[in-house]
């Protein structure tokens, strides 16, 4: 990107007054949260709830929003009964800045994915934001939005979007912790999920085989034909496979085999050309054998697409808090890969996103997420002190957009760009 892009937002640590006092502003306003903030972490950190039923959340979040003075709430908001949407308004024409609030716990695993602290983070930096705007009389509006089922194939945020919800809203903001990165600029990776079929013959295996078409074979043959491809693929793509039905029984020749994939890759044009090359495979067992095969291919999350100028200003404001955390946050345009997706990718080609990445004191087997280890270190208060200063940092970047004239636009210029790459990365 061109130098110019930086002139609305200091590179440095050196603050002008404007964001000096957004930042003392923020700061006392997340703190003055911390005594309310506190159960409700820990509430959803101690009842786990699977993808979309999230109830207890809902109902904890929602009401606590309600009893926020100036917001709106719509609980179950688009036909899901655990989304919901807050919204606090100016009155004056501006920016529309949102936050999306994750609930959703894993199977077995309770909250080992921290959408707790995501919570958290989220909630403390809607309302600052909406404090900053009554304190400082600033144009436009702060939006949050609870998005279920982020732990699944298709995503609350991938619902909400398809519903329109976020119609006119300018820039989506949101974190997730880790035990390795402090980061504004966040990359994750497209997922698809192929389901193949294959259909055969069956036949006695002893006294007519050659009358049998063994669409077991044809699954081996596919699985084995996965297996080579693997040399040749990108290191940042993954490919995982599992035999789902494996044949009948051992004496008959089998009519039916199926398996699944799972696909990533680093954008969304890699992991196109990844399942093409994928089913490729699962047609040479059909071709070998003489099986019908069928594919049914479920889109999973696009990769997540940071803005630079959004995260210049999230950094800026990680930096300016006191008791800066480690590890340090990378300066300048360095982009940090996590191999994961989210259905922030989604709405990262709706609009412009970020996906800050913070890391949580560990537990003693600095066990990443998706552990049992992770799931008690996301419920301590060390891991919620570091939640709030994510919340601070957004509070700042949203605070940035709606204060500082021309601002959004250098972040939509900066997005159009980004899709405009992606776009030709396709084509
Ligand atoms: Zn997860
Ligand atoms: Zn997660």
């Amino acid at each position: 990107m061109d130098e110019d892009d930086f002139v609305l937002v200091s590179r440095d640590e050196s603050l002008d007054p404007n964001s000096r006092s957004y930042v003392s502003g923020i700061d006392s306003t997340v703190e003055g949260l911390r005594a309310s903030l506190w159960p409700l972490n820990t509430f959803i950190h101690e009842n786990p709830e699977l993808a979309f039923k999230e109830y207890e959340a809902h109902k904890a979040l929602t009401s606590f929003m309600a009893s926020q003075k100036g917001w709106d709430v719509t609980p179950s908001a688009c036909g899901m009964e655990t989304a919901w949407v807050a919204v606090y308004d100016s009155g004056r024409a501006g920016p529309a800045v949102s936050f999306n609030v994750e609930m959703d716990a894993l199977p077995n695993l309770g909250h080992a994915c921290g959408h707790n602290l995501i919570a958290t983070a989220s909630l403390a930096a809607g309302l600052a934001t909406a404090e900053m705007i009554k304190q400082h009389g600033l144009p436009g509006k702060a939006l949050l939005f609870g998005t279920p089922g982020e732990e699944g194939i298709r995503g609350g945020k991938v619902r909400l979007l398809e519903a329109g919800v976020y119609g006119d809203v300018d820039i989506s903001l949101i974190s997730h912790p880790g035990i390795l990165n402090n980061s504004a600029l966040v990359r994750t990776t497209a997922f698809a999920r192929l389901e193949v079929e294959f259909i055969g013959r069956a036949a006695h295996a002893a006294n007519s085989p050659w009358l049998g078409i063994n669409a077991l074979d044809a699954l081996i043959v596919a699985y084995n034909a996965v297996s080579v491809l693997r040399q040749q693929t990108m290191p940042s793509d993954v490919i995982g496979m599992a035999i789902t039905n494996g044949g009948a029984a051992a004496n008959v020749i089998h009519a039916y085999a199926a398996g699944v994939c799972v696909i990533r890759a680093s954008s969304v044009s890699r992991l196109s050309e990844l399942q093409q090359k994928v089913s490729a495979c699962f047609r040479a067992g059909a071709e070998a054998t003489g099986a019908k095969v069928e594919i049914k291919a479920t889109q999973g999350y696009a990769d997540h697409v940071p803005n630079r100028v959004l995260a210049a200003s999230y950094t800026k404001y990680w930096k300016s808090l006191p008791d800066l955390p480690d590890p340090p946050i990378p300066s300048g345009e360095q982009l940090t890969w996590v191999k994961a997706s989210t259905d922030q990718g989604n709405v990262s080609y709706a609009m412009p996103s970020v996906n800050a990445s913070f890391a949580i004191p560990p537990g003693p087997l600095c066990g990443q997420p998706h552990s049992r280890d992770f799931e008690e270190a996301s419920g301590t208060e060390a891991a919620f002190v570091r939640a709030l200063r994510v919340g601070k940092a957004l509070a700042g970047t949203a605070v940035d957009v709606l204060a500082t004239p021309g601002l959004i636009d250098k972040v939509k210029e900066q997005w159009g760009r980004d899709m405009q790459a992606a776009k030709d990365q396709q084509s």
